[in-house]
This record gives structure tokens, C-alpha cells and sequence, in this order.
């Protein structure tokens, strides 16, 4: 070697997966198990910190834009029947969700519950008096009608999180934390994505799964932003009775507040949806008794007492649909952006989209079948 030669020893990998929440390690999940070299990329010391470890944990289909609802609905298979040998455990378990309606919300209801019926959810239309069986605490003189949906169900979410961690270790991909992205470089499918760890990684492929930073990390790439815009979520536990841990999560059809049994313990938000940048969100004090207040204003339960809050930012599109697939000028670069407040519940189903889009250019024949439609995710749609 002559002297003063400069050898490159970048490492390469053939896609660079940014974010360790439930899309990254999905989707990193499916790309490595069909046989390519992935690298995931987290900024944080642990997977999950930010919005995946913060959600509510409802599976819930009559919810969300009506492009994700088939991605729900797919992602509910694997749910039940988990990929070979990556969880033992059941990922769901039986809750059942009650929307209740006041007189003035009826137009509001009547278009919930088109919806539902158009998309096929088992919903069935109940009664102020049927609501009140199912929860005994609520207020049903205020209530004029409410929306069952029997299979909804809570989520075990670090479990499915671990399944696709486990998923992605087995298939040979590697997991890199505290390895925040601060550079991309290259373009037309030949990257080069420097980290904080000093290290630069070479790959034909960059899936941007980074959550509320999407954009910003699009920036970094020189590619212009989609408009994300993240809003802050705030949730709370008060304490409970071993006589409400079967009641089903009950929302109120504005989304003005909700609430459901965990453990022994009563989950609240406000469903609050506060504009704010990228950030490490924390609850404010006024959302958390703004909660209370619709709360108590609704049911008996009369709370005073909190154990715990947090907030995570949800992070929407102005369409309020997802944003997956290529950039439409950028080769190589693929946006998973946009989850919103369904981004568990479409987790399995968005994944294998995302991998399907990238190695075959096409959506897998099972998300197919369920109706999804890859034109309802694509990027042209912001440009
Ligand atoms: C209170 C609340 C309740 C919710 N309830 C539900 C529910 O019941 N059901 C449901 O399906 N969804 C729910 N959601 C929404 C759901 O949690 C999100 O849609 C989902 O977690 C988004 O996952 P993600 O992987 O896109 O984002 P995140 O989990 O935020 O992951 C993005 C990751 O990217 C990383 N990152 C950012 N910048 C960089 C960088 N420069 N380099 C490397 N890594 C980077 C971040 O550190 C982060 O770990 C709820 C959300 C909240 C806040």
C-alpha cells in the first residue's frame, strides 16, 4: 500500500433501519428474515423509549383513518397466530370497547357507526341501559347511545415489541443502541449513515422509522419533509376495585377523555392531542385535570387520587393516514411514518408492507387479501 493511501472501512449493510419503536423493529424484523443484511439504529440507551412505550395498548378496529383499518385488521392475524418460535405468550387479551354518545353527539355516532359497519367491524349499536350494564359507574342519563365493539382487546406490548427484537437477533440483524443518526450522505441508493458513535455504515437502502423525527431525519438526507406533525398524548393511573378489572375500555365519541382497567389499576386520558416538536414529552398538569373533570363529569367513580402520568407524541400526516413507501425522488430512501394513535395495532401488518414494497416493489399477497392498498400509503401523496 502506498503510503498516504485512505482505506475505506465503512461497513455496509444492505438496508439501515432508523428507530427501535414498534415500526422499526418490524419492519427491520421482516427485511432481515427475508434474507437481506439489516442494521437497526437507535438514539436512545433502550429500545421502545419513546411512543411505543407509551401507548394505551388498545386493539381497537373501528378507530383510525380508514386506510389503516385493513392494516389492523391484518396485523390481528399475526397477533393470534404469532411467526414460529417468537412469542409463547398470548399478545392479546379479551377487553371489548364502549363509545358512548351524548344527545348532542348523535351526528358524530351515526358516522362512527357507518363506518364500522362499512369496514366490517363487529360492532353492535347499544342502549344508554345496556351501557350501563356492561359498566355500572356511567352516568346513563347523559348517555343517548353507545358503540360495542365486543373484540376489541388489550395488547401486550413489550411482548410484541420483544417478538420482533427476538425475530430480528435470529435472522442475523444487528441492533445498535445509543447509536442516534446525525448524518446521511450519498443518495441514488448508495447511503452513507454516520451515527453518534463516530462510525459511518454504507447501505442501498435507509428506512426511516424514527417516529416523530421522521422529518427531521429526511433533513439530515437533504430530502424535503412530509409535514409530520407530532401531538402530545397524556395518560394516567388512578387507583381501581377488583370490580372494574373486566370492564371494557370506555371513550367518549368526541374522544373528549377515556379510560380502562390495567391490572389493578384504571388508565385516564384525556385523549388530548396538543400540536408540539420532537421532543421527550412529559404530561402537563391541566391535561391530566381536564381528565378528571370529563371523567368524573360522566361516571361515578368520583377520582382524586393520581399514581403515575406520562405523555408520548403521536405523530400524524395531514391526511391522517400513514406515509409508506419510497420517496417518490429520492432512491432508496423508504418513509414508515405517520402511525398516529394505531401504530401497535398495525404494527405486524405495516411491517411486512414496508418489506414487501422494498425487496419485491409489491404488497404481499395476505395484506392484499385484507384490502390493503399501497397507493393509500404513498409518499406522491405530500409532494
Ligand atoms: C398515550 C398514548 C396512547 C396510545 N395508545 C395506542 C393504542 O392503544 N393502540 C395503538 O395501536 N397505538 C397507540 N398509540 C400510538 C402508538 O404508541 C404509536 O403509533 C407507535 O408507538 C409509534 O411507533 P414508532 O416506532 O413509529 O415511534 P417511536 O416508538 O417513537 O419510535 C421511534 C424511534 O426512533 C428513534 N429515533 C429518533 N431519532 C433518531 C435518530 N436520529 N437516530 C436513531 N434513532 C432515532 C427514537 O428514539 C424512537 O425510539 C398511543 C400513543 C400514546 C402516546
Amino acid at each position: 500500500m502506498r503510503a498516504g493511501t485512505i482505506v475505506d472501512v465503512m461497513e455496509r449493510f444492505d438496508i439501515v433501519v432508523i428507530g427501535g419503536g414498534i415500526a422499526g423493529v418490524t419492519a427491520a424484523h421482516y427485511l432481515s428474515s427475508a434474507g437481506r443484511s439489516v442494521v437497526l439504529l437507535e438514539r436512545e440507551s433502550q429500545l421502545a423509549y419513546h411512543t411505543t412505550g407509551r401507548s394505551a395498548a388498545l386493539y381497537f378496529e373501528n378507530y383510525g383513518h380508514l386506510s389503516v383499518r385493513a392494516l389492523s385488521k391484518a396485523s390481528r392475524r399475526v397477533f393470534e397466530n404469532p411467526p414460529p418460535g417468537l412469542s409463547e405468550q398470548p399478545l392479546l387479551s379479551p377487553r371489548g370497547s364502549l363509545m358512548i354518545a351524548r344527545p348532542h353527539q348523535m351526528d358524530h355516532f351515526d358516522q362512527i357507526v357507518s363506518e364500522g359497519l362499512a369496514t366490517g367491524v363487529p360492532i353492535e349499536r347499544l342502549s344508554a341501559a345496556q351501557a350501563g350494564e356492561l359498566v355500572p359507574s356511567l352516568r346513563t342519563e347523559l348517555i343517548e347511545a353507545a358503540v360495542w365493539e365486543p373484540d376489541a382487546a388489550d395488547m401486550d406490548v413489550a411482548a410484541i415489541h420483544q417478538m420482533y427484537v427476538k425475530g430480528l437477533r435470529r435472522s442475523g440483524g444487528g441492533i445498535r443502541v445509543n447509536a442516534g443518526v446525525i448524518g446521511i450522505g450519498g443518495g441514488g441508493g448508495d447511503w452513507r449513515v454516520s451515527t453518534a458513535t463516530g462510525n459511518d455504515i454504507g447501505c442501498s437502502v435507509i428506512v426511516n422509522a424514527a417516529g416523530a423525527w421522521c422529518d427531521e431525519m429526511a433533513g439530515l438526507a437533504g430530502i424535503p419533509p412530509i409535514g409530520l406533525q407530532p401531538r402530545r398524548r397524556t395518560a394516567f393511573m388512578v387507583p381501581g376495585e377488583p370490580g372494574w378489572r373486566n370492564w371494557p375500555l370506555v371513550a367518549d365519541i368526541d374522544h373528549d377523555f377515556y379510560f380502562k382497567p390495567d391490572g389493578s389499576q384504571l388508565l385516564c386520558s384525556p385523549a388530548d392531542e396538543t400540536p408540539v416538536g420532537p421532543c421527550d414529552a412529559r404530561p402537563d398538569e391541566l391535561d391530566i385535570a381536564i381528565a378528571i373533570e370529563r371523567i368524573n363529569e360522566a361516571t361515578t367513580l368520583g377520582i382524586r387520587t393520581v399514581r403515575s402520568s406520562w405523555a408520548g407524541l403521536r405523530s400524524f400526516l395531514s391526511d391522517e393516514g400513514m406515509g409508506i413507501g419510497f420517496d417518490p425522488s429520492h432512491e432508496g430512501f423508504f418513509w414508515l411514518a405517520g402511525q398516529g394513535g394505531t401504530g401497535i395495532q398495525t404494527a405486524p401488518a405495516a411491517g411486512m408492507l414496508a418489506a414487501g414494497l422494498i425487496l419485491e416493489g409489491v404488497v404481499p399477497e395476505e395484506l392484499a387479501r385484507h384490502g390493503v392498498d399501497a397507493t393509500a400509503f404513498a409518499i406522491e401523496r405530500f409532494r
